[in-house]
Order: C-alpha cells, then sequence, then structure tokens
C-alpha cells in the first residue's frame, strides 16, 4: 500500500506511522498474561463468595429455590483459551441473556437496522416488565424514534415475534439454534422452569396482547410469549454463557468453537443496544463503573463483553433491586479493571 503510486505523500507518510504502530503495539488478544487472568478471577472469588447481599427472584417461583450460593466466573479469550474459578457446571436459566441471541437472530435474518427502526433502542429507564414504559411508547408514536429496546420485556416479546419460521417448532428451532452456536453446545430447556414461569407469567401474557394492540407485534402474540418464555428457561452454565459473551467479542466468531454464528456486520448494534439497556434502568451505573456491554438476567447471570479483548460471564442468584446479580456485578468490574476491559478507557499518548 506505501509504494502505491497514486498516494499522496502526506498520505504515504501517515500510512507508514500506522504501520510503525501497528508493530510496536502489544496485540489486544495478548495483552494479559494467563497467570494475570487466573489471579484476577481468583480475587474476585474470594472477595465475593462469602457477600450476602440480595436475593433470589422469586416473581418466578423456580428461581426461588435455586441454591444461592451458587458462584462461578468464566473468562474466554481470542484464542478459545477458558479460564474458571468456582461452579462453572451447574445450570441456571439462561432468561433475559436470552433476549440478546433472539435479537441478534432478527438482525441476522431482517439485517442490522431492523430493530433500531421497528423497537427501537433506546432505554425505557424503567424496570424490565414496565407497562407504563409501553403507555409511554404509545404516547409519543409517530413524535420521533420509539422509546423502547428488545432488552426489555415488552421488546423482546415483540423480537421472538419477529423470528422467521411458518410454525411454533420453526421458529423455536432458529431460537435454540442461536443460542447453541453461541454457547457451543447443545442446550436444553429447564422444564421446572419453563412450567413455573409458563403457569405464573399473566403480566408477560398482558405484554404481549399490549405489544399486538399497538402494532408491534403482527400477529399470534401467545405465540410470541410461549416461545420468549420457553427461551429465558433454557439452561446455561458460566462456561456457556462466557463463550456467548466471547463470541460477541470477537466480532460474532465462536472462539472455542471457531464457527461464526454472527455476521460480524450485525454485532455493534447487538454490543450498542447492550450497553444501553443490558441491565435494565442500572445500565448508566454499570456503562459508568466498567465501561463493557452487558446482559444480566433474573436466573442470576451476567454477560459482559470487552471488544477484541475477552468474553466473561458470572453466575450467582442473589439479585439487587435492579434485577441484576449482585455478586456478579462486582466480580466482572473487578476483573475487568485488573485486565484493562473498559473499552473506554485510552491511555493518553506520551
Ligand atoms: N423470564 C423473565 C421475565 O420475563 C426474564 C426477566 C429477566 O431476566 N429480567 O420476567
Amino acid at each position: 500500500m506505501i509504494n502505491s503510486r497514486r498516494m499522496t505523500t502526506r498520505a504515504a507518510w501517515l500510512s507508514a506511522i500506522l504501520v510503525t504502530t501497528s508493530v510496536v503495539a502489544v496485540p489486544a488478544a495478548q495483552a494479559q498474561a494467563p497467570a494475570e487472568i487466573n489471579a484476577a478471577l481468583q480475587a474476585a472469588y474470594g472477595k465475593y463468595k462469602t457477600l450476602q447481599a440480595g436475593k433470589n427472584a422469586d416473581y418466578i417461583p423456580a428461581l426461588a429455590k435455586v441454591d444461592p450460593n451458587l458462584f462461578g466466573i468464566v473468562l474466554v479469550t481470542a484464542d478459545g483459551t477458558v479460564y474458571s474459578v468456582g461452579d462453572v457446571t451447574t445450570e441456571v436459566s439462561i432468561q433475559s441473556i436470552s433476549k440478546v441471541f433472539t435479537m441478534a437472530q432478527v438482525m441476522g435474518e431482517q439485517g442490522p437496522d431492523v430493530i433500531a427502526n421497528t423497537i427501537g433502542v433506546d432505554a425505557t429507564g424503567m424496570r424490565f416488565n414496565s407497562i407504563i414504559a409501553i403507555e409511554g411508547v404509545k404516547a409519543t408514536a409517530g413524535a420521533g424514534a420509539p422509546e423502547m429496546n428488545p432488552l426489555v420485556n415488552p421488546g423482546a416479546i415483540t423480537a421472538t415475534s419477529m423470528v422467521k419460521g411458518a410454525t411454533s417448532n420453526e421458529v423455536w428451532a432458529r431460537i435454540i439454534g442461536i443460542e447453541n452456536d453461541m454457547a457451543g453446545r447443545q442446550l436444553t430447556v429447564l422444564q421446572d422452569v419453563y412450567q413455573s414461569e409458563s403457569d405464573t407469567n399473566q403480566r408477560n401474557q398482558a405484554i404481549g396482547a399490549l405489544m399486538l394492540a399497538y402494532g408491534y407485534i403482527k400477529s399470534n402474540w401467545q405465540q410470541a410469549v410461549d416461545l420468549y418464555t420457553r427461551q429465558c428457561s433454557i439452561g446455561v452454565n458460566a462456561k456457556d454463557l462466557a463463550t456467548m459473551a466471547a463470541t460477541l467479542a470477537f466480532g460474532g466468531r465462536n472462539p472455542v468453537t471457531g464457527k461464526v454464528v454472527l455476521d460480524a456486520k450485525i454485532v455493534p448494534g447487538v454490543l450498542a443496544v447492550m450497553a444501553t439497556a443490558g441491565l435494565y434502568d442500572d445500565s448508566g451505573k454499570w456503562l459508568f463503573r466498567t465501561g463493557l456491554p452487558a446482559k444480566s438476567g433474573v436466573g442470576g447471570g451476567i454477560i459482559a463483553v470487552s471488544p477484541g479483548k475477552f468474553g466473561i460471564a458470572v453466575i450467582s442468584p442473589p439479585l439487587d433491586d435492579a434485577g441484576n446479580s449482585v455478586r456478579a456485578q462486582n466480580a466482572i468490574a473487578d476483573i475487568s479493571k485488573a485486565l484493562g476491559g473498559n473499552p473506554l478507557a485510552a491511555k493518553p499518548r506520551s
């Protein structure tokens, strides 16, 4: 490139600087030694293992029965190396973390902008199952971009309704398919959670019916709510979640299996929505603290993404008032800080 005849002297000069810089820069993937990563994981695990703050979600009865002491941390790097500490094999229900992948599936099927143009990508500033948030959208309809996003229940149920498929089974195959590919293994639904949530999800049914009434869901809201409930009941362990996070960290290619799961074009949009709304109405606080696009679920999992560096996940069921795992937030914040994971923090040039 530097030798190209058409290149101006100035451009060649700039290009030479860039080449020189990239030679001396440490590639992001090699920024941390394995010992440093293990030490960061161990330190966070030791520090928060006995922290007793928060409480299991209990509005879905099955979630109240999960062991609150369950605590596992997994971090996956560019070469697919899996670092872990604590319980990394026990499954919990993925819950709202599934919303990320259904959103990605819809973007993959209909283009990167489809979610922004239909559901919206703005924070509601309200709880994840707020009905007032839906009424707010209705009140401002036509007055600008919708203030909604696919990571709160109304937007998530709508996103599920947008996944292609002639039958419920066909839609489900696509939903579980993308989750399997992100995790790198065959996942299954935790039937007790699915049953428990199906028996008690009248509020989500109301949300589905309202989203149909206001034109977001085009038809069959019952099917959308059922598939949404099923996707939330998929069982995952901390390694599954960290692999999913790492697939987002490395442009849509699962670094453990090598499979390209998402078109790299849609990944920045997915991460932007996670940064905006991944931890519900505490998303701003979280971004301020860590800079990391992330997503929580009421099953106790949180995934977080340091683009180009690592994907991390923690499972610990007790939640704070906003519905986010207390130990998971603390552990991820500490580990990312120790490893320089904040994508918003650039070192001043010397
Ligand atoms: N299935 C749950 C619900 O709809 C998901 C909520 C969550 O994880 N925040 O209430």
